[in-house]
C-alpha cells in the first residue's frame, strides 16, 4: 500500500552498522523506531551500497510505503574526503575504500532501484546528527544550535537558521576537537594528540581520548585509590571512571568536573565566534541508559556555570544548555532533514 506522501529518506553509514530513517514532507518524523542492517564494509563498496538500499527497502516496507513515495535521500558518513561525495584515507575501512565515490555508487543503485532519477545529498555524519538535534530543540525557530558530543573522541557541529550544517569550504569545518584549550585556565598540560597537533587540543580534556593523561596526573593524588594498585588496562581503568564518578568516588568525580570546566571554556570560546541560542550535549555522557540523572545534571551545571562566566552580557540568559535527545537515531533522521530542507531551494 501506498500513501502517495512525500517521505524524505536518511542513511545514516556506521561502521558495522548502517541506520535509516526518515521524515516527511513537513519535517515530522516517519518513525522513531530503529532500523539497522549490517554496512558490511569487510565484503567492498558494492555490498555497501548494496546494504544501504536493502535496509531502505525494508524501512519502506515496515512503514507502509514505497521506493515511488521517497523524494530524497540523505547519506551521513564519517570522513575523510578527498572532496564532496568522495572518500579519503579512513583507518576504520578496507584500503578498497580509499578514494571511493559514494555519492556516484549511491545515486546510481537509487535509480536503479527506484526506476528515476533520486536527488542525494551526503555530509560528515556529526554535522548530520546535529541537524537531527537542532529540528528537535529549536522546533518551527530559526534559533542556531551548537551541538557537542564528547565521547571516545569530540563530535561538534553548528546548525545554522536555515537548519543545515556549518560545513567549510573543504568540509573539515567545524573540526572543533583539535582547536587548543585555554590550559592556563584549566591548570593543565599540553599533551600530544592523535591529530599530530600538541598545543593541547580540546579533545584531551573532555573525551575518553585524553582521560589515560589526566587519570595518570589525578592518581598522584590519591596514592591510596584502588585503581593505582588496579593491574587493569588503562584502557579499563578509564572506561570504569564513568560508574565511579557515578558511585561518588572523589578521584573520579574531580576527572568529570574537570571535563564539564573544559567543556565551558570550549563552548564559551565557540559562542565568541558562533553566538547560538542553543547547546545541545550528547555523547556517552549523556547517555540515559548508561548515566544518572544526578550525574547527567552536575556536568550540564558545571558547563554551564564556567561558560556563562566568559560570555557577553546578552548571551548568559539566552544560551541555553540540554542534553540531546535523539540518541542513535540522530545522524539518520539528520540526513532524511537534510534532504528535505535541500529539496525546498
Ligand atoms: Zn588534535
Amino acid at each position: 500500500m501506498s500513501t502517495n506522501q512525500q517521505v524524505f529518506i536518511g542513511t545514516d553509514c556506521g561502521a558495522t552498522m548502517s541506520k535509516v530513517g526518515g521524515v516527511w514532507a513537513d519535517g515530522t518524523t516517519v518513525s522513531t523506531k530503529l532500523h539497522q542492517r549490517a554496512t558490511n564494509s569487510q565484503q567492498g563498496p558494492l555490498a555497501v551500497v548494496t546494504s544501504w538500499v536493502e535496509a531502505v527497502t525494508e524501512y519502506l516496507g515496515q512503514n507502509d510505503l514505497t521506493w515511488a513515495d521517497v523524494s530524497s535521500v540523505g547519506l551521513a558518513i564519517p570522513g575523510p574526503y578527498l572532496r564532496y561525495g568522495v572518500l579519503g584515507h579512513s583507518a576504520n575501512l578496507p584500503t578498497v575504500f580509499d578514494g571511493w565515490d559514494f555519492y556516484t555508487a549511491y545515486s546510481q543503485a537509487l535509480a536503479e532501484k527506484a526506476g528515476r532519477a533520486v536527488p542525494l545529498v551526503v555530509g560528515n555524519d556529526g554535522a548530520f546528527g546535529g541537524v537531527g538535534e537542532a529540528q528537535r530543540v529549536r522546533g518551527d525557530s530559526t534559533d542556531s544550535v551548537l551541538m557537542l558530543a564528547p565521547g571516545s573522541g569530540l563530535g561538534s557541529a553548528f546548525i545554522d537558521a536555515d537548519g543545515l550544517p556549518l560545513q567549510g569550504d573543504t568540509l573539515a569545518g567545524m573540526e572543533t576537537a583539535h582547536m587548543p584549550a585555554p590550559l592556563h585556565l584549566l591548570g593543565a598540560k599540553p599533551y600530544k594528540c592523535g591529530c599530530g597537533r600538541s598545543w593541547g587540543c580540546v579533545e584531551l580534556y573532555t573525551t575518553l581520548a585524553g582521560l589515560p593523561y589526566l587519570l595518570e596526573e589525578k592518581l598522584a593524588g590519591y596514592p591510596g585509590h584502588p585503581l593505582a594498585s588496579s593491574k587493569e588496562t588503562t584502557k579499563d581503568k578509564v572506561l570504569s571512571l564513568r560508574g565511579l564518578a557515578q558511585k561518588g568516588d572523589p578521584l573520579a568525580v574531580e576527572l568529570f568536573d574537570f571535563q564539564a570546566r573544559a567543556m565551558g571554556l570550549h563552548i564559551a570560546s565557540l559562542a565568541m565566534a558562533l553566538d547560538p541560542t542553543f547547546v545541545v550535549i550528547g555523547g556517552g555522557l549523556m547517555d540515559p541508559e548508561n548515566t544518572t540523572e544526578e550525574f547527567r545534571e552536575r556536568y550540564l551545571r558545571i558547563v554551564g556555570e564556567t561558560a556563562r562566566a566568559h560570555l557577553w552580557p546578552v548571551q548568559r540568559d539566552r544560551i541555553t544548555i540540554v542534553p540531546s535527545t535523539l540518541g542513535e537515531l540522530s545522524q539518520a533522521i539528520g540526513a532524511a532533514l537534510v534532504a528535505l530542507y535541500r529539496s525546498r531551494r
